[in-house]
């Protein structure tokens, strides 16, 4: 089993140390090798995705992937800016479905912005289309940008578009994952303005077809958005395209209390994938310690279960996750009164002694 670790910039090298060494504790066989992506491969290698990183991505049969980004590069065209790093693994290994899961753990219901009756129990699925719609659509501008911008420019713009089996094979994902939950797919367009999601909603009606037991609503973007703070519980599986999804899997983030808790793991048709939490490099608390490393610890036991055939050892990563809440400890992030507070590592370390110490079984 050999994995790619490629922790990124910001949180990313302190998140992705701490499920290194929660994976260390399964006494697993893996090779792990480590790879320079986003800023940090900029500044030693002048490219936020170097040969060396995506060939080592491809060869593996998993990515453990951190965060890239920081302000300061925002003024690199955007083909070197540290982001295009993660469309580039994407594209390169043909990862064309995110899963992000967005479950609230019974000890955080109190952390979330929500009443505690609306999150309670919550436990939905959102699958995004990863590899099409306007993230990869022609842009217009490129050419002119200086610094990033576009100074004096009259317009710009940038391509919707999907292809009929992107639409075909991402809907499969949703049906086929619903058959394994409560079987009900929402599929969430904007199909009353864009002509690119009425296409998205015809298709989805058509795979539909071959999933009679799962049931199938659409429902508008704007709406899904209010649904999902006004009563996230009556989804199960939502499916979306790239950039809807983007958003309402941030929103849905919120519901579980934090960012920091949410895992994601992105997949192809043989089931490589790439794994990393749904946040990106905090580069406001970057160096400090604080930082929540339970997402990139959770998206690890994704990685186990998709990618590596490892399903127990993915559930002895997810009850000693919930072995650690129950017993208080909290980051900053999902912190309240009564809780006790402790940083990056001290998470981890709790979370490696759940696993060592065998108090926690599959
Ligand atoms: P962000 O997710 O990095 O941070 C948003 C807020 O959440 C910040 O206040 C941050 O401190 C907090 N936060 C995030 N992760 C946390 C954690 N594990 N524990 C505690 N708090 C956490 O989003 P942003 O600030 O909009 O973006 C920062 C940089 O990250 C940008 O350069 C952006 O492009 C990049 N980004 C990268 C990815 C990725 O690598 N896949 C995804 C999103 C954003």
């Amino acid at each position: 089993m050999k994995i790619a670790v490629l922790p990124g910039d910001g949180i990313g090298t302190e998140i992705v140390a701490e499920a290194i060494r929660v994976l260390d504790a399964l006494d697993l066989n893996f090779e792990m090798e480590t790879a320079l992506v986003g800023g940090a491969a900029y500044e030693a290698h002048g490219h936020p995705l170097p040969e060396a990183t995506l060939k080592l991505a491809k060869e593996a049969d998993a990515v453990l992937f951190g965060a890239v980004g920081d302000w300061k590069y925002d003024k690199l065209d955007r083909p070197l800016r540290p982001e295009q790093a993660i469309l580039g693994l994407r594209k390169n290994l043909g990862l064309f479905a995110n899963f992000r899961p967005a479950i609230c753990y019974e000890q955080l219901v109190d952390a979330s912005s929500l009443k505690p009756e609306l999150i309670s129990g919550l436990d939905i699925l959102i699958i995004r289309e990863l590899t099409g719609d306007i993230y990869f659509g022609q842009p217009r501008g490129r050419r002119t940008a200086v610094d990033g911008h576009f100074p004096g420019a009259e317009e710009a713009f940038d391509t919707m578009r999907y292809s009929r089996p992107e639409v075909e094979r991402i809907a499969r994902v949703a049906f086929e994952a619903a058959r394994k939950r409560s079987k009900r797919v929402t599929s969430v367009d904007k199909a009353n303005v864009l002509e690119t999601f009425q296409f998205w909603k015809d298709i989805v009606t058509e795979v539909h077809k071959d999933y009679p037991d799962v049931e199938l609503d659409h429902m508008y973007v704007d709406n899904a958005a209010m649904q999902l703070v006004k009563a996230p519980k009556k989804f199960d599986v939502i499916v979306t395209g790239n950039m809807f999804g983007d958003i309402l899997s941030d929103e849905a983030a919120m519901l579980t209390g934090s960012i920091g808790m949410l895992p994601s793991a992105s997949l192809n048709s043989s089931n490589q994938g790439l794994y990393e939490p749904s946040h990106g490099s905090a580069p406001d608390i970057a160096g400090k310690g604080v930082a929540n490393p339970l997402a990139t610890i959770l998206s690890a036991a994704m990685m186990l279960r998709f990618s590596l055939n490892q399903a127990e050892a993915a559930d002895r990563i997810e009850s000693a996750v919930k072995h650690v809440l129950a017993s208080g400890l909290r980051t900053g992030d999902i912190w309240s009164e009564g809780t006790k507070r402790v940083g990056t590592r001290e998470m981890g370390d709790a979370v490696v002694a759940a696993i060592t110490k065998k108090t926690i079984t599959g």
